[in-house]
């Protein structure tokens, strides 16, 4: 399997389709936002920091990244492929993901943009729950992806959560803080001649049988 980078503005689906992945072919799912969020609970001076850029749609700074980012890749999960998720979002991180990679001798992979209309994010944004217990994500707003019962997740019965970063104020900055300084990766990954392009906004079935088809196409999942 080769890696893969998921680019895409928040609520585009790349945590949903990472999690598919992970639990039909096994790949590794790394979210830097996770791990953010995770680190973020610890009550020390650099906890309060992340959780404060966490909750404003801020960016932290790349050292930290990168140092997460180096460790989970050399772990054993991560040797038959991984999924980034949430990195790099900027051209600088894009670069120091190379470095990265050529220390550890590691492949770039591919990189699968998915890309969706703005007008259909807020809703994606505004209407996500995610159980504290197994990470499943539902939409409240969407027949489709809401839990049977409210508040409860569908498959584990743990209870869900909104991100103290989906209302409207942080999505907006981060929706402009993409565009800004996430897109323009895109042209730097079509330049290496890795870059795919998924459209985000059909069906969770539609869009994930597109994944499927390049990555077969590209004998990713062999
Ligand atoms: P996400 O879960 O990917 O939406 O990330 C949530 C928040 O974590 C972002 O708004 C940033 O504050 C921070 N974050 C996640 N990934 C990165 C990254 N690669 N570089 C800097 N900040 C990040």
């Amino acid at each position: 399997m080769k890696n893969i980078i998921f680019l895409a503005v928040q609520g585009a689906g790349k945590g949903t389709f990472a999690k598919m992945l992970q639990e039909k072919y096994g790949y590794a799912h790394i979210s830097t936002g996770d791990i953010l969020r995770e680190r973020s609970q610890v009550d020390d001076e650099l906890g309060h920091q992340i959780k404060n850029m966490i909750d404003n749609g801020i960016f932290v700074p790349n050292e930290t990244i990168y140092e997460a980012i180096e460790y989970k890749i050399s772990q054993p999960e991560c040797e038959k492929g991984y999924i980034l998720d949430g990195f790099p979002r900027n051209i600088e991180q894009a670069k120091g993901y190379d470095e990265i990679l050529n220390k550890l001798n590691k492949e770039l992979g591919i990189v699968i943009n998915l890309t969706i209309p703005t007008e259909m994010l807020k809703q994606r944004i505004i209407g996500r729950r995610i159980c504290k217990d197994c990470g499943a994500i539902y939409n409240i707003y969407n027949e489709a992806f809401k839990p049977k019962d409210e508040g409860i997740c569908d498959k584990c019965g743990g209870e869900l959560y909104q991100r103290a970063d989906d209302n409207e104020e942080s999505m907006n900055t981060r929706i402009k803080t993409y565009f800004e300084v996430t897109e323009p990766i895109i042209d730097y990954y079509k330049e290496k001649g890795v870059l795919k392009v998924v459209d985000s906004s059909k069906t969770t079935e539609e869009t994930f049988k597109e994944i499927e088809n390049i990555l077969e196409g590209e004998g990713v999942n062999n």
